[in-house]
């Protein structure tokens, strides 16, 4: 993929960690700039060693193609950055379940570099707004991601998208909420939280091979104590910023909905492992939307910071 911008002012920037996020993020927020004006998809970790399929998640040239036919089908650019994938990066995230037990903070030098390049690449164009991921899920790519907030390009332009599909999985949204505003805990905090989060998890597309559903009670107990420790992992990684306060925004999709659903399965390497099989796709995102807005109205939800207490 070429590294070289058509435009020189963009409507919309979306950081996409990997080639496929900010289309399952964002797939209609796309469609709706897109019809006024012009979006960047910027992919992040998008170099990959060798094609794995021991992995269960599908990392190869392939993706490629099919991030290049989904941008043709919502009409946004897409450039990749070419940083290493996770997998790559390190033998410790050879093991899926450490790309979740991570802190940004163990990743500053990746940081670091990871935004020298974006502003190198930044400083070429002008854009009015720079969407970026919450880091809902806590997959180590994504929190780098998240960190870029502090790039100083970005100033008051950034708003934040649910990272889907590990938002729709409860209460993982307030979880990462509770690392970046102050909140009160209480006792039973990580122990229902864990519970809740393996009952999401289990009852969501994800986990919709696993049959027969027996199974998924015996192995609840283990997945209740991955949760278990991942909270207590995530609990010590709280990056507070007493003055943020963000604000929410609820954009209703409904006549995006369907080409949404139709570019996400173009990417599909990736619709086993994130949503079960191609079927489920349509269902996660009812959910998911039910979730925000109890109607049956599609909807992607943002976050802004407020300004005025930012500047105090
Ligand atoms: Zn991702």
């Amino acid at each position: 993929m070429s590294n070289k911008l058509n435009e020189k002012f963009y409507h919309a920037i979306f950081i996409s960690p990997h080639l496929d996020d900010a289309v399952f993020s964002c797939g209609a927020e796309i469609q709706k700039i897109a019809q006024k004006g012009k979006v960047l998809v910027i992919n992040i970790f998008t170099l990959f060693l060798e094609e794995d399929k021991r992995s269960k998640v599908f990392l190869g040239e392939e993706r490629y193609i099919e991030e290049k036919n989904a941008a043709n089908y919502l009409n946004f650019e897409s450039i990749n950055l070419d940083f290493l994938d996770a997998f790559y990066r390190n033998d410790k995230y050879k093991k899926l379940a450490n790309i979740f037990k991570q802190s940004s903070s163990s990743e500053a030098k990746l940081i670091h570099e990871v935004s020298e390049k974006l502003t190198s690449l930044l400083s070429q164009i002008d854009f009015d707004v720079i969407y970026l991921p919450l880091g809902v899920g806590w997959h180590i790519d994504h929190l780098v991601c998240h960190e870029l907030r502090l790039n100083k390009l970005f100033a008051d332009k950034i708003i934040f998208y649910e990272d889907m599909p590990y938002a729709q999985i409860l209460p993982s949204l307030d979880l990462r909420f509770s690392q970046l505003v102050p909140m009160k805990a209480n006792k039973h905090f990580i122990f229902m939280n864990s519970f809740l989060l393996a009952r999401s998890f289990l009852a969501c597309g994800m986990t919709s091979t696993i049959k027969p559903n027996i199974l998924k009670c015996i192995i609840f107990p283990f997945i209740f104590i991955f949760f278990l420790k991942l909270l207590m992992i995530h609990k010590k990684n709280n990056s507070f910023d007493k003055k943020m306060t963000y604000v929410p925004k609820v954009s209703q999709n409904s006549e995006f909905f369907n080409r949404k659903v139709q570019a996400i399965k173009m990417y599909n390497s990736q619709l086993k492992v994130l949503f079960g099989s191609e079927e489920k796709v349509e269902e996660t995102y009812q959910t998911y939307s039910k979730l925000i807005l109890n109607n049956n109205k599609a909807v992607e939800r943002f976050w802004s910071i407020d300004a005025e207490i930012t500047k105090g």
